[in-house]
């Protein structure tokens, strides 16, 4: 068994022939995540759980560990349709809504065909690309960071994916811009708002009305929930069908689910309270950033992205002090650039500390 386990990679060449051709490229997602006493670097809520959800899973019952969860999680649907302002049956949910845009290309494209996103964007969708056999065409987002209407529909993509708030950018793409991919797109177009609550401007109440649009969401974001996986996206009913085939059964565990129904009922006045925090103290951070000579892109999200000479060199020694930003080199139109998550103020201040340290 030792054997198996330690050496199997190894000792099993043949399972690169094995496997998809396409996989051979793939790499596993790594940033560093190594422990550090503050973590401004993954965009959760940095301000903790809601209570309600503390006090749903520590009054939770065992059923929901013995047993299977829910098939299609109805009663999170319910609670997620009231909050998106749509019918349940125009909910898909998923395990995270990584699992629910990986199953959503899945249902929309075939293996060979072409998705289409804003480079930069969030990094897992490369990713994806490959993972279903597609041919992923990044399309650079235009100077003033609002999408490249004309070159992404010029692609003709199957998919054209879109992120607003986009992430590592934490820019907003204009409702103008959006609506007109909608128009022009031949495929499916998915927009992910995973960050749309410390915006404003969304799409999602809308989307069952654009046939071929589909929004995503998570919990992990605004409600704090990334440990448990709960993400989940609005559509046409017959467009959610299809990811609901794609994505199969079972995907949202049951303590999971329970903690999402908190969220969404109790939670709601806790969560809106921290949305609400962030957007000052990442008005304060920026103005902050900027007496120290540097500047952040605008930002519609629960984090910053600040471009700076040496990215992995700044972010390696803020790690030496204690304090954990995701550095990004090299970003198209931007350069090297630093993404902090925006916290409570006292973790804002040691931020700041550690990047002064930096740029003495
Ligand atoms: N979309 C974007 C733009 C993200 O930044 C993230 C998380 N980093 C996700 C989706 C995935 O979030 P989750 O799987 O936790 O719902």
């Amino acid at each position: 068994m030792e054997g198996i386990m330690s050496g199997g990679v190894e000792r099993n060449p043949d399972a690169l022939d094995l496997a998809r051709a396409a996989y051979r490229d793939i790499s596993l997602y790594a940033p560093d995540r190594t422990p550090c006493a503050v973590d401004v670097s993954d965009n959760t809520n940095l301000f903790g759980v809601p209570p309600a959800v503390t006090r749903a899973l520590a009054s939770v019952d065992s059923a929901a560990v013995t047993r299977y969860p829910s098939l299609y999680a109805a009663d999170l649907k319910g609670a997620l349709a009231r909050y998106a302002g749509v019918r349940p049956e125009e909910i898909v949910t998923g395990c995270g809504s990584d699992d629910v845009l990986d199953s959503a290309i899945r249902a929309f494209s075939t293996p060979g065909q072409a998705i289409a996103y804003p480079d930069p964007t969030f990094a897992m969708i490369p990713i994806f690309a490959r993972m279903n056999g597609l041919t992923a065409m990044p399309v650079p987002l235009r100077e003033d960071f609002d999408l490249d209407v004309d070159a992404l529909l010029a692609t003709s993509a199957r998919i054209i994916y879109l992120c607003s708030p986009n992430n590592p950018t934490a820019t907003a793409a204009s409702v103008a811009a959006i609506k007109r991919v909608l128009a022009g797109a031949s495929g499916l177009v998915i927009l992910d708002e995973a960050y749309a609550e410390f915006h404003g401007a969304e799409f999602i109440g809308a989307a069952p009305a654009y046939p071929r649009l589909l929004v995503t969401r998570t919990l992990s974001k605004a409600f704090g929930l990334a440990g448990l996986r709960v993400g989940y996206a609005a559509g046409n009913a017959a467009l959610v069908a299809e990811v609901e085939k794609s994505r199969g059964p079972y995907k949202v565990n049951g303590l999971a689910e329970r903690a999402a129904l908190a969220a969404l009922t109790d939670g709601l006045v806790w969560s809106r309270a921290r949305v609400q925090e962030v957007i000052v103290n990442r008005a304060r951070f920026v103005e902050a950033l900027r007496g120290r000579g540097l500047s952040a892109l605008p930002s519609a999200a629960n984090f910053v992205l600040v471009p700076v000479q040496d990215a992995n060199a700044i972010a390696t020694a803020m790690r030496k002090g204690g304090v954990a930003v995701r550095p990004f080199p090299a970003l198209p139109r931007i350069g090297d650039a630093l993404r902090i998550t925006i916290g409570p103020w006292p973790m804002m201040e040691t931020v700041l500390a550690r990047l002064a340290e930096t740029q003495r």
